[in-house]
């Protein structure tokens, strides 16, 4: 077994003792950033279909390599404008979705003869001035303009939580995110999907709901290069 595959195995079993068996109910997207095709291709082989890039010209770069392979691409990155109309052609979907504008440029992008592109409104629920994502008070009225638009569909939330070792603190941001998601479903948006939990803190993720989560380090091991976009 490759060490890839090998990983993948573990996650998974990690997933599955989250989730207290029922890891059918979450979604584990492989976070290739920074990898090459054939990281992917061993993910792959292992059963993964759902990926993860977060720079737009890298992702492009890769995919021809892997055009073979029936992958579900996740764009996870913060997103400009200017990039919207990349990310609607080539990515299944769209996770850092925070402005009503860079929503309406997907939705421009994306071609209405296919599928529609799958969003997540991106939160910023620990407040942190780095971190992108709406604040969480716009979230409700934020959903309401993104449903309405055509050609993308509102899935639901998504969160980088601030970086603390602590379980307990982790779930309170996670539950934050959740319980915003609840009263969103409330007033009668309809959303399935809490993507939330990445390497050092998807369990904690898991037991507060989570549907999908974001893995990249535990299954690739660790990154050496950041790449940086122009
Ligand atoms: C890089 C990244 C991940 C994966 O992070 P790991 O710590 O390697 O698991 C998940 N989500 C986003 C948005 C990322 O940029």
């Amino acid at each position: 077994m490759s060490p890839i595959a090998a990983n993948l195995q573990a996650v998974r079993e990690r997933i599955r003792i989250a989730a207290h068996g029922a890891a059918d109910s979450v979604k584990l997207v492989a976070v290739s950033k920074t990898h090459p095709p054939g990281a992917v291709r061993a993910a792959y082989d292992a059963g993964q279909r759902a990926f993860g890039e977060n720079y737009v010209q890298e992702a492009v770069a890769k995919m021809p390599a892997l055009a073979d392979l029936a992958i579900e691409w996740h764009f996870i990155g913060p997103i400009q404008s200017n990039k919207a109309k990349l990310i609607a052609l080539h990515f299944a979907w769209a996770h850092g979705v925070d402005r009503l504008k860079v929503a309406e440029a997907l939705s421009r992008n994306r071609n209405p003869a296919g599928p529609p592109l799958n969003v997540c409104l991106q939160v910023n629920v620990s407040g942190e001035a780095s971190k992108s994502g709406a604040n969480p008070a716009d979230a409700p009225g934020l959903a309401r303009a993104i449903s309405a638009l055509a050609n993308i569909r509102l899935r639901g939330l998504m969160t980088i939580i601030e970086n603390v070792p602590d379980a307990g603190s982790q779930r309170a941001q996670f539950r934050a995110l959740r319980e915003l998601g609840e009263r969103i479903a409330a007033s009668g948006i309809a959303l399935d999907t809490l993507s939330m939990g990445m390497t050092q803190d998807f369990e904690a993720a898991i037991a507060e709901g989570a549907t999908l989560v974001r893995i990249g380090t535990a299954i690739f091991g660790q990154r050496e290069n950041k790449v940086v976009e122009s």
